[in-house]
């Protein structure tokens, strides 16, 4: 049973490797996801002899589409645009859009194939989307963001809606242009649906909390981790890599419990700040200004700054969160924090390990959180904004504050009761994927051959 099980996933694998060549993002995102369900195979074979695999590798739809806007100089400039319609066997495909030059189809993909399973774990009825453009919206002035986001909308309008598939904000894409894609959808529809995206502003939908949601759940992610061996953020030295939103308030929750938090970081370099990063600073740079994390330094003279990211790694910590893009942590870099003593990892970011990097975390027993699992709260009050939309209310911050926290402590008790079913107990990433996996291919298997 065993070997009939390893041979499918490896099968499964490899046709996910020939029918999408050249997509090494996507690989890894499938291989990390099939390894941890051989034991599921082994136990239960109707998702084999069901094909479940075979399906749930295989997109719903993907869309990809034209995006032409006109620059501040008047150039008729084209991007181009996706959509990945992942499954919607258990709600609407749910899933963030990406604006940075590096979005491509395998990005994309990878991306949308998480979203699966980690909106899965977070309890709520949503699918697995995600999208984006490799347009960067990094030196561009308002209005050519404006110009681009409505053309953007005005394609991606046709594939979805509030019961359909709701998008929301990832890397380059925040408050500022979600605002401006669901001014365009709204004129486009003729008609407030008010659950067609979420991360919305507070005035026109949006759900206090969602702000927060990424960090703040990666932050209570962690917590539940080092309570389970008697540890806490209390006097804990955090890095934590990145300064977008997902950072920002990672730092917040962080310095909340107690922790000093010595760095964080753009894709350009690092501030290492010994007295503790200023978060008030941090925000006030990255949030209203729009520039770039190199200009701490010149508030801040005690703190250094250093071009490049890799060596941020190197700083010694007790827990460190990946809050920037995917694979920013390799094999050397995590024995870099073995070898400095780092206790605990949170994925804020994801993907933002690599699968040797995840090898040497497990082998010298690291807490490590996942990215599905430790970075879902985004998502989950995404999916607490869409039901306070079709509702028609507006919670207080308390109150999805609680409900973001509960769901966080529940993916983390539901993580480890899978691994311990499954035979891998405390091993999280195993944990995580069989749990997020065993919803959706139940909910596939009640509806029938889709
Ligand atoms: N982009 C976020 C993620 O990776 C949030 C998605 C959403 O809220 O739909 O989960």
């Amino acid at each position: 049973n065993k070997t009939v099980a390893a041979q499918y996933v490896q099968t499964v694998y490899e046709t996910v490797i020939k029918r999408n060549p050249h997509e090494s993002e996507f690989h890894q995102a499938v291989k990390e996801i099939l390894d941890s369900l051989v034991p599921v195979f082994e136990k239960h074979p109707k998702y084999l002899e069901n094909s479940i695999l075979e399906r749930i590798v295989e997109p719903e739809r993907i869309i990809t589409f034209r995006v032409p806007w006109i620059d501040d100089q008047g150039k008729v400039q084209v991007n181009r645009g996706f959509r990945v319609q992942f499954n919607s066997a258990i709600g609407p495909y749910k899933g963030g859009l990406r604006f940075h030059p590096s979005v491509n189809a395998s990005i994309i993909k990878f991306l949308g194939f998480e979203q699966i399973f980690k909106n899965s774990l977070t309890g709520q009825p949503i699918g697995g989307g995600k999208g984006g453009s490799d347009f960067d919206p990094k030196g561009k002035s308002d209005n050519e963001v404006m110009r681009f986001t409505q053309s953007f909308m005005t394609e991606l309008s046709k594939y979805i809606g509030p019961d359909t598939d709701v998008p929301a904000g990832d890397i380059g894409v925040g408050g500022r242009e979600i605002g401006y894609m669901f001014g365009q959808y709204k004129r486009i529809r003729g008609a407030n649906e008010a659950g067609v995206l979420t991360g919305k502003g507070i005035l026109y939908g949006g759900s206090l909390t969602r702000t927060e949601a990424t960090g703040y759940g990666c932050v209570y992610f962690v917590n539940e981790m080092l309570q389970s061996k008697g540890l806490s953020f209390q006097d804990s030295t955090v890095v934590v890599s990145g300064s977008g939103n997902v950072s920002i308030y990672a730092i917040e929750k962080a310095q909340q419990l107690g922790a000093k938090v010595v760095a964080c970081s753009d894709s350009n370099g690092y501030v290492y700040d010994p007295n503790g990063i200023d978060l008030a600073t941090v925000k006030q740079l990255k949030e209203v200004d729009r520039k770039r994390i190199s200009e701490y330094v010149s508030i801040h003279p005690e703190a250094t700054y250093t071009e490049g990211c890799e060596n941020i790694w190197s700083i010694p910590c007790d827990i460190a969160l990946p809050c920037a893009t995917q694979n920013e942590i390799d094999e050397q870099a995590a024995q870099t924090l073995v070898k400095n003593g780092v206790k605990a990892i949170g994925e804020g970011a994801n993907m933002p390990s690599t699968l040797a990097a995840i090898d040497v975390f497990l082998n010298n027993q690291v807490l490590f959180g996942p990215a599905k699992a430790a970075n879902a709260g985004g998502v989950a009050v995404s999916a607490l904004e869409m039901a306070q939309n079709s509702m028609r209310q507006s919670w207080t911050f308390e109150e999805v504050d609680a409900k973001l926290h509960n769901i966080m402590k529940n993916i983390y008790e539901g993580s480890v009761a899978a691994a311990e079913e499954y035979g891998h107990s405390g091993n999280l990433v195993v944990g995580a994927n069989i749990a997020g996996f065993l919803k959706v291919a139940d909910a596939m298997l009640l509806q029938g051959v889709v």
